[in-house]
């Protein structure tokens, strides 16, 4: 498996030449992966900005391949999604998300949610809402503990269909959360026909706040527009302590971003957090 396992990598890491046999390599090491356990989920806290009392987390996946370390979410979630194994990987990290933070509230965090990536091919799967179901039962999570972060590219693509499965998702007290907002070709509209609970404010806008006027005038922009819609607002990617100071001072609810805490494994994140 260790050979196979470097085989991969350097096919991966020369995927330039020749794009079509790499990332077919990189699909079977994937399925290999998956039945080997070298995927587990990250988990970064998520703060109010008001008084820094932690509200919840993100579950980012990740891949680590023995002896090679990690391959980023940004090179093999594309890829999953292409192929269709995004479904495994999606319906485990659902899973597994929500068992471990049913664990933490028993174990004291109360009142505190989970959020979880969910890709455009996964949303509009036939057995999607199903599959939310089971795993909220058996995993006995409220619903509302359980955020779903959607992009903005999955409404346009298809709103009829996502509008219904928005709609039914809000009926069963799921929250949704549009990710990376601001950054996709979209239109506001969708933000009055579907039940959205949270914006997530990208971290493009949020890096050079403090000297960008543009910047500040859209995260400004984006703040009042969720005030007026009765949306939250979680700011990413915050790294210093000037960006905090304004985002509090500007109103923004929710902050995530390495200042406050890198994603960490779950281990470590109880370690942490669960004092
Ligand atoms: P995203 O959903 O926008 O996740 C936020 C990314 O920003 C994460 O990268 C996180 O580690 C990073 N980040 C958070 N705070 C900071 C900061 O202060 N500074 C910097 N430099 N980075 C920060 P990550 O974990 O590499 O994930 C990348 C992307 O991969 C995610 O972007 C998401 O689109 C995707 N992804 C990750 N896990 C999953 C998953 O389980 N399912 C799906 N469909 N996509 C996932
Ligand atoms: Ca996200
Ligand atoms: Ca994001
Ligand atoms: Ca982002």
């Amino acid at each position: 498996a260790k050979t196979q396992g470097k085989n991969y990598w350097k096919i991966f890491s020369n995927q330039v030449d020749d794009g079509e046999r790499s990332n077919l390599s990189l699909e079977s090491a994937m399925y290999q992966g998956i039945e080997n356990n070298e995927f587990m989920l990250h988990y970064q806290p998520i703060f109010c900005t008001q008084t820094g009392q932690l509200r919840g987390a993100e579950a980012l996946m990740r891949w680590q391949i023995p002896n090679q370390g990690f391959i980023p979410p940004i090179k093999f979630i594309p890829l999953a999604e292409n192929s269709g194994l995004i479904k495994t990987l999606g319906a485990w990290a659902l899973r597994s998300a929500c068992n471990q933070a049913k664990q933490w509230q028993e174990a004291g965090l109360k009142d505190f949610y989970i959020s979880v990536n969910v890709s455009p091919r996964q949303f509009v799967q036939e057995d999607f809402l199903e599959m939310i179901n089971i795993v909220l039962s058996e995993s006995g999570l409220l619903p509302h503990n359980l955020m779903l972060e959607i992009t903005e590219g999955v409404l346009m693509d298809n709103p009829q269909r996502s509008g219904e499965i928005l709609t039914q998702l809000h009926t069963a007290g799921v929250k949704i959360a549009i990710d990376d907002f601001g950054t996709g070709y979209s239109s506001l509209a969708y933000l009055k026909k579907f039940p959205l609970s949270v914006l997530k404010i990208d971290k493009s806008f949020v890096d050079d706040v403090i000297n960008s006027a543009e910047d500040m005038a859209i995260i400004g922009t984006i703040l009042s527009l969720a005030e007026g819609l009765n949306l939250l607002v979680v700011a990413e990617g915050v790294e210093n302590d000037a960006q905090l100071g304004f985002l509090k001072q500007e109103g923004c609810n929710l902050v995530q971003g390495y200042l406050t805490g890198k994603p960490v494994h779950s281990e470590d994140f109880k370690e942490k957090y669960l004092a």
